[in-house]
């Protein structure tokens, strides 16, 4: 684990509310800011777990902005807490409006974040939004700058730090349940064309491999018919795990097969290779895997394709053919060769 040595006592901070993978892929983010000097963190609750752990951060600074801290109240509340932080700098890596009336009422006197932002009015420094970028490399360059030459691979892959209890939670699961590598399936999306149908033909078509199924409690249903498939070589630990311990189990896993969702990202901060399947969105959005060997899969002459920046709900042409044409034998076929 990497230790910092700060060229400034001055913190800055890092407002990020956003999405869980837009926060896993704030992480080189913050290890740039960190080799500057102290770094700071305003995140979700949610957020506050897949960050415990993470040396670049000095303090996490739970925002509940849906719970506890919502409206104007919880705004005001914060941002005088933050006042108190003596901040100098927020890197707006959440672009909403309500983030940079936050970090004004905070007095923050330079605020950093994307020209596309709803809250860029507020900003007093505006970096590029590259839309041909990943999002990963969007975000560091919120402290790289617009003029950076292109960050090499390693500085711009997510980092997850899962620790003791998250190991021995992953060692006791993984007791007795032997026989072949270890492949991770992750089926679920809260976008629900995102979930690719097929993961059950995925487990039916490859031979001599242990299959882990990763994800919330939403998701058990479909994982209780993809285990259905092959019970002795399938451990369904949806609703089981903490988002550190799902990345602890996804770090033993030779190859992690995810939708366009968070498993990606937990994946790439802890190096697993990862084929993620895209249906209605692309890689070329920028959230695509960034753990070495990865892959992306999906149905490249679809001329509906894509259709909306997350996924809508329903497939509105009625056929989904995305996903449905994503055969399982395509997707099987890239997992030997990856454990080959
Ligand atoms: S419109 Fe096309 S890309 Fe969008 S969900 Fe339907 S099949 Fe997929």
């Amino acid at each position: 684990m990497p230790r910092f040595r700060y060229s400034s006592l001055v913190p800055s901070l890092v407002i990020q509310t956003s999405f869980l993978g837009d926060t896993i892929l704030t992480t080189p983010l913050l290890a740039t800011l960190a080799a500057r000097g102290p770094v700071d963190a305003v995140v979700t609750p949610l957020g506050a777990t897949i960050l415990r752990g993470n040396p670049a951060v000095r303090e996490l600074v739970v925002f509940d902005k849906r719970g506890a801290d919502a409206g104007l109240r919880g705004v005001r509340r914060m941002a005088s807490r933050l006042r108190a932080g003596g901040y100098t700098t927020a890197y707006m890596a959440q672009g909403s409006l309500r983030s940079a009336v936050l970090a004004r009422a905070a007095h923050i006197a330079r605020r950093v974040g994307f020209d596309t932002s709803a809250g860029r009015s507020l900003y007093t420094e505006r970096v590029h939004y590259h839309r041909e970028q990943h999002h990963a490399e969007r975000l560091w360059r919120l402290a790289a700058g617009d003029d950076a030459p292109s960050p090499d691979a390693d500085a711009i892959r997510p980092r997850l730090y899962p620790g003791a209890d998250e190991r021995a939670q992953v060692d006791a699961l993984l007791a007795g349940f032997t026989g072949g590598p270890l492949v991770g399936l992750a089926p679920g999306s809260i976008w629900g064309t995102k979930r690719w149908p097929h993961f059950a033909s995925l487990v039916a078509a490859i031979d001599g491999v242990r299959f882990a199924i990763i994800g919330s409690t939403e998701d058990s249903t479909v994982a209780e018919t993809v285990a259905s498939v092959a019970a002795d070589r399938v451990l369904d630990v949806t609703g089981r795990l903490s988002l550190l311990a799902s990345a602890e189990l996804i770090s033993r896993c030779a190859v992690l097969v995810a939708n366009d969702s968070a498993p990606t990202h937990l994946a790439s901060g802890v190096g697993t290779p990862t084929i993620t399947l895209f249906g209605p969105t692309v890689p070329e959005f920028g959230f695509g895997p960034l753990a070495p060997r990865s892959e992306t899969l999906g149905v490249d002459a679809l001329p509906c394709r894509p259709c909306h920046p997350h996924g809508p709900r329903e497939c509105p042409m009625g056929h989904f053919s995305c996903m449905r044409s994503l055969e399982a034998s395509r997707v099987a076929a890239r997992v030997r060769n990856l454990l080959a």
